[in-house]
Formats: structure tokens, C-alpha cells, sequence
């Protein structure tokens, strides 16, 4: 009797000890859970169980994309698809950097896909809540925060610090750059570039018979026009009023350049219709080679603009390619 009492007390307290010990670990569990959660207020929860790579989230961030409970996928593969393409490697490099120990935190921005198609922008934050006896990383856990609306003003600022708002076409400060970088590849590969300078001739009677209104709506047809005559990796920037720079950043000779310039004075020949107005203007263009009409970025701006300056000169409606008479001359 007192055999089988010993038992049976041993069983029970084997029972509770077994029972307290899962308790205490589903508190920890959610305890981990929730207090991470609540660092981020209002963010999505996820809950990467590493060993089995499954992945729960939390209401808030299947609800964030646009899902339903019934509906999201919660396998890791199904995770990785829902990031967008470009970003897949970058987040794995985080996640992977930050796992072996080679940084601290694991911080990424990254695009989402959403069920509906569209695109959302998440921070996503994490840390690892348990490891191995060894220290092998077992469970992380982490939020998303909708950062949609910040990236898309950094966009928009970033958009109107480098493109001129009347054509959408690249500004002054945006081809200085796209010309640093072009020179700094053609000086490592010994290869040649062009850079043009185009002013539009008589545009300013366009103003002042038609108005200022005609004449912006001019200026847009000419930047559609200009960029009808490039190549991709060519750019076509807006400098100031009836200015425009081209860059051709590889070119083989000076003959390439001629050959645009070319195409360019006979794309502006052609009469522009802006409402009830047939409108015929034409531009000049002077051109500076890299590397022997300047071997820097801004002796290239001086030349292409003492030809463009030298082609008015001429008579309008012409390319000059730079001679360093032309200073002389000027
Ligand atoms: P040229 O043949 O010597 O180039 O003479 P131009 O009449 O084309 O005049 P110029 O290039 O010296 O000056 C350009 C004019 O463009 C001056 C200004 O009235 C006008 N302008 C400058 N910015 C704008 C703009 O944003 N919109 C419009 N509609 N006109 C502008
Ligand atoms: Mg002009």
C-alpha cells in the first residue's frame, strides 16, 4: 500500500513538475512575444521558429498586406516570395549577417508585396529570443512597420532635387553627377565620352508673341523630342531656360557625337504643333570630347559651351565640335 502511494505521489509530482515546466515555458513564449510587440505599437508581428523554418505572424501583420488569417501563407517559402525580387538578397545578406554574429542588430527596409498586387514598404526589425546549448540561433522574432508613406515622400523629394520639373527630364545637379561618373569610367577603361551643350535658337520670341504658356508647352515637346534621340545609357538633362545638356558616356569617336548632334538638329526642324500654333524653331550644339577637349568635368562644361556659344555665331541651326580657336574667336 504505502508502495503504491509513494507511486503515485511520485507520478503526481512528476505530473505537476512536467505541467509547471510547460506553463512556464508557454509564458515565456508569449511573455518574448508580446513585449517585443509592444516595443513596436501599431507594428506586425513575425516569429521565425529557425530550427523548423516556419514562420507564425501576428493579426496585425497579415492584416497589414492586405490578407485574411484563412488566407496568408505562413511557410518560409511563401514569406521570401511575398518580398520583392530586388530586395530578396539584401535581406538575406541582413538576416545572414546578423545570425553569424558579424552584426548586432537585424534592421532592413525591403518592399512587400501585398494579396492585392500592390507594394508596401516595411522596416523590418528582429532579434533572436533562443538558442542552442552551443548558442546556435533557434527562434527570432521581429516587427513590420509600414514605412510606405516615408519612402514614397523621400521619393518625391528626391525627385525634385534631380529632375526639372517642367520636362521631368534630369537637372543641372543631376547630369554634373552622371558626368563625374562617366568620366571616372572612361578615365579607368581609357575610353572617350561627349558632352553637348544645346540652346534653343529664338525661343524667346516664341514668349513674347504666343506666351510664356506656349512656350513651356514648347519646351516639352523638346525634351521628348531629345529624348527620342538617345540611347538608354545616354542622359539628356534641362540646365535653365532653353538649355539642355547631353551626355554620351561611351562613345567610339568623335563621329558618334556628330552623328546625334545631327540627328538632333533635324528632330527640332520638324514644326511643332502646340494647340492651334504651328511653331518652327531650331537649336545650336556644341560638343566637347573626353579626353582630348578636357580632361576634367568642368573644362568639358567650358568647352561644350564655347562651341555652343561658337555655333550661334555661325548662324544658329548648327553642331560645332570644340577647337580651342574658337576662345579666341568668342
Ligand atoms: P538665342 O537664339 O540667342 O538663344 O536667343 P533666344 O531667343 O533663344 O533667347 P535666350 O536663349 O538668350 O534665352 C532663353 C529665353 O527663355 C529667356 C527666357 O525668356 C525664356 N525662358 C527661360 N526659362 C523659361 C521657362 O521656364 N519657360 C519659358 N516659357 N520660357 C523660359
Ligand atoms: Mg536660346
Amino acid at each position: 500500500m504505502l508502495f503504491f502511494l509513494s507511486v503515485f505521489i511520485i507520478a503526481l509530482l512528476g505530473f505537476i513538475a512536467f505541467r509547471f515546466a510547460r506553463l512556464t515555458k508557454t509564458l515565456r513564449t508569449s511573455e518574448e512575444r508580446w513585449k517585443f510587440a509592444l516595443e513596436g505599437a501599431g507594428d506586425g508581428v513575425w516569429d521565425w521558429d529557425i530550427a523548423n523554418d516556419k514562420v507564425e505572424l501576428s493579426p496585425r501583420y497579415i492584416e497589414m498586406y492586405g490578407f485574411t488569417n484563412q488566407d496568408v501563407k505562413r511557410g518560409m517559402v511563401a514569406w521570401v516570395e511575398r518580398i520583392q525580387h530586388d530586395d530578396r538578397g539584401r535581406v538575406k545578406a541582413d538576416v545572414d549577417a546578423y545570425l553569424t554574429g558579424k552584426t548586432t542588430h537585424y534592421i532592413n527596409e525591403h518592399r512587400v508585396l501585398c494579396k492585392d498586387g500592390q507594394v508596401k514598404w516595411a522596416l523590418s526589425r528582429g532579434m533572436v529570443v533562443s538558442r542552442d546549448k552551443d548558442g546556435k540561433p533557434l527562434r527570432m522574432i521581429g516587427t513590420h512597420a509600414d514605412i510606405t508613406e516615408r519612402k514614397n515622400m523621400e521619393e518625391k523629394l528626391r525627385h525634385l532635387a534631380q529632375f526639372d520639373m517642367l520636362t521631368q527630364l534630369p537637372n543641372r545637379g543631376l547630369i554634373a553627377d552622371r558626368l563625374k561618373q562617366a568620366e571616372a569610367y572612361a578615365k579607368r577603361e581609357k575610353a572617350q565620352l561627349a558632352l553637348m551643350f544645346l540652346d534653343l535658337d529664338k525661343f524667346k520670341p516664341v514668349n513674347d508673341t504666343l506666351g510664356h504658356e506656349v512656350g513651356d508647352l514648347l519646351l516639352k515637346q523638346v525634351a521628348q523630342r531629345l529624348q527620342l534621340c538617345m540611347r538608354a545609357s545616354d542622359t539628356v538633362a534641362r540646365i535653365g531656360g532653353d538649355e539642355f545638356v547631353v551626355l554620351l558616356p561611351l562613345i567610339e569617336s568623335a563621329q558618334d557625337a556628330t552623328v546625334v548632334a545631327e540627328k538632333i538638329l533635324g528632330a527640332l526642324n520638324q514644326e511643332f504643333q502646340i494647340g492651334p500654333h504651328t511653331i518652327n524653331i531650331s537649336s545650336s550644339i556644341g560638343i566637347a570630347i573626353y579626353p582630348q577637349h578636357g580632361d576634367d568635368d568642368k573644362t568639358l562644361m567650358i568647352n561644350a559651351d564655347t562651341a555652343m556659344y561658337y555655333a550661334k555665331k555661325e548662324g544658329r541651326n548648327n553642331a560645332q565640335i570644340y577647337r580651342p580657336e574658337m576662345e579666341a574667336q568668342g
